[in-house]
This record gives structure tokens, C-alpha cells and sequence, in this order.
């Protein structure tokens, strides 16, 4: 897929601001600093569409970007942060798990689920990856920061975050680095696919 044109729509929480064009959605998720902004920015080559390294307080929104006048990536809020109140934590939760539930028959066509090549999926992860599969969606996961492993650490992390998440078979586990931009093609080809068959 060619990437024409990119720009930010909307920021959002609740359903009634999410735009109404009703065009198809890919979704961005993943734990805060695993990389979103960057993989968003690299996928729209853009230096600073999505900000980079946004401090907690300020990320508990939804970003809509309007690619290509046909479609959103939707920024959703990074999970995960240390030392944050339940409150904070609950509230991210429901602004995800909303946005999911509103937009899972229709608009959303791929969660595109984020987790750093270096570790092991984390608890949060876990529960992500069991939201999306229980609400049927269409899923791929990326595994981020790939240039800071060697080539050969690649397969055997990618193969700890399949059977730590316990993937499907059919489920694509893609290596990206946003410095590199290595990833890049194939997944804005699942993107494409899920969007235009
Ligand atoms: P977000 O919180 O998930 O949006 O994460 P950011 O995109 O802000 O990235 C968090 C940090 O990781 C920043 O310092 C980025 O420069 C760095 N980072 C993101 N992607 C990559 C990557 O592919 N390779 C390397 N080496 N660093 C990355």
C-alpha cells in the first residue's frame, strides 16, 4: 500500500467525538514507550505526526489520522505505566476497551498489537491480546525495536512472544524497527489487506 497523504483528524475519549465518515479503522496498541508513536510516524513517513515519548498524563486520549482520505490509524492509549492510581489505570482501560467495543463490527478492521522484541509479553499484553481475540478482531502483532537485538535473537523472541501470548497459527508476527524502518512494507501490506482485501 502507498502511503499519499496523512493527517491528524481528531483527538477523542468518548464515542460521540470519534469521527462519523464512517471509513475503515486499523488500530495501534501496546504498552507506553513500546514504540507507537514511531511505528505510526515510519508507517505515514512522517518525523512527527504522532508525538514522540508523551509523558502519562497527557496520553489518555484517541488520535485519529485520515490517511489517504480513506482510512484512520487510530492511536490508541499506551497501557502499562508504572506507578500510576487505579483510577488513572481503570480509565485508560475503559477508553480502550470502549473504543474497541464501539467500533469491532463495522469500522475496525485490524488491531495492530505492539510489544518490544526484547521482553517477554507482560501481564497487561496478555489481557490486551484476550480482549482482542474475544472481541473477534482481526489481529497482527509487531514486534518492536528490532535493531536493538542481533539477527539471530529475532526467531527466538518472536517464538517467546507467540507461545507467551499463545498466538494462533494463522496469527502474523511481524519484527519492525522504526530506525531502520525495517517491517515497514509488510505491514502496511496486512494493512492493506484488511482494509481492501
Ligand atoms: P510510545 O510511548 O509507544 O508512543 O513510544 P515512542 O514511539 O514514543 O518510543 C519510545 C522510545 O523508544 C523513544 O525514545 C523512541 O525513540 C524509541 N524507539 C521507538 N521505536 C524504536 C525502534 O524501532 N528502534 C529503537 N532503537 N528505538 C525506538
Amino acid at each position: 500500500m502507498i502511503i499519499k497523504n496523512a493527517e491528524h483528524e481528531i483527538t477523542a475519549v468518548k464515542p460521540n467525538q470519534y469521527p462519523v465518515t464512517g471509513f475503515p479503522e486499523v488500530a495501534f496498541v501496546g504498552r507506553s514507550n513500546v514504540g507507537k508513536s514511531s511505528i505510526i510516524n515510519t508507517l505515514l513517513n512522517r518525523k512527527n505526526l504522532a508525538r514522540v515519548g508523551q509523558t502519562p498524563g497527557k496520553t489518555r486520549q484517541i488520535n485519529f489520522f485520515a490517511v489517504n482520505g480513506n482510512f484512520y490509524l487510530v492511536d490508541l492509549p499506551g497501557y502499562g505505566f508504572a506507578n500510576v492510581s487505579k483510577e488513572m489505570k481503570a480509565s485508560w482501560e475503559k477508553i480502550i476497551e470502549t473504543y474497541l467495543y464501539s467500533r469491532r463490527q463495522n469500522q475496525l478492521k485490524l488491531v495492530v498489537m505492539l510489544v518490544d522484541i526484547r521482553h517477554s509479553p507482560s501481564k497487561d499484553d496478555i489481557v490486551m491480546y484476550q480482549w482482542i481475540k474475544g472481541y473477534g478482531m482481526n489481529s497482527i502483532i509487531v514486534a518492536t525495536k528490532a535493531d536493538k537485538i542481533t539477527r539471530s535473537q529475532i526467531n527466538i523472541r518472536l517464538n517467546d512472544i507467540r507461545k507467551v501470548l499463545q498466538l494462533d497459527k494463522s496469527t502474523k508476527i511481524i519484527p519492525f524497527s522504526s530506525e531502520k524502518r525495517t517491517g515497514r512494507e509488510e505491514v502496511l501490506e496486512e494493512i492493506g489487506r484488511s482494509l481492501f482485501g
